[in-house]
């Protein structure tokens, strides 16, 4: 039996307040997660490899790549039920019918919570020379106006002029891995540069969260919150 959205709530190690009412955040596995605003569930890229359970019912579904730990057709069919409101970037809306495509750029309302996709793709990482894990273009990583909250999921990036530019965001969700994405020196650098109020590494496996930390100390207003993403 699948979880049901309470139990996901019992996870939940953040809550912030919104003009919407709590915002609760439910790490869950790698690149997935879930959001708990009132009585609905926003769900980030579910994955199977996620423990059996833990991954709930989702009011709606945010999808950012294409790659198998961000688009897993069995999964999002065990999260969805009727009414669920999947939205992805179109090149993963090809595997899955109702998907509604957003292009980088692109704006959005569901459940009331404002979505607009932002560019994340390497800059030169990639697995042979002159190719890319991630293209410009192809994948999204969502800002997300929850009331007056701004809420940020990098998606697999390295640090972009677009995440950069990013301001006054309140949570954000930054990606950390090798070969993908960045090393936590570069997601410093980054956040760095676009100061959320708060910080939670995501998608860190094989990472060493203590160089984040170092990278970080000091940096006023910007606090690091550490959360366990591979909970067995
Ligand atoms: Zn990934």
């Amino acid at each position: 039996m699948k979880a049901t959205p309470r139990a996901a709530l019992s996870t939940a190690t953040d809550v912030i307040a919104t003009t919407m009412g709590e915002l609760q955040l439910v790490p869950i596995w790698h690149a997935t997660l879930a959001l708990a605003l009132a009585d609905k569930i926003v769900l980030v890229d579910p994955w199977s490899k996620a423990p059996a359970d833990r991954i709930p019912k989702a009011d709606l579904i945010l999808i950012t790549d294409i790659h198998p730990d961000h688009l897993d057709v069995a999964a999002i069919d065990e999260a969805r039920k009727s009414g669920t409101i999947i939205i992805g970037p179109a090149a993963a809306a090809k595997r899955v019918p109702d998907m509604i495509a957003l292009g980088n750029g692109e704006q959005r309302e569901a459940l009331g919570i404002g979505i607009t996709a932002v560019p994340m793709y390497n800059l030169k990482r990639g697995p042979e020379a002159g190719q890319l894990y991630h293209d410009k273009g192809r994948g999204n990583g969502y800002l997300l106006a929850i009331g007056d909250t701004k809420l940020y999921i990098s998606g697999d990036t390295e640090c972009t002029p677009e995440m950069r530019a990013l301001r006054d965001v309140d949570l954000a969700l930054v990606c950390m891995n090798l070969p993908y994405t960045m090393p936590p020196e570069e997601a410093a650098e980054c956040v760095k540069a676009f100061r959320p109020a708060i910080l939670v590494p995501y998608h860190y496996r094989g990472s060493e969260l203590d160089t984040l930390a170092k990278a970080l100390a000091g940096q006023e207003g910007i606090e690091l919150r550490l959360r366990d993403f591979y909970r067995p």
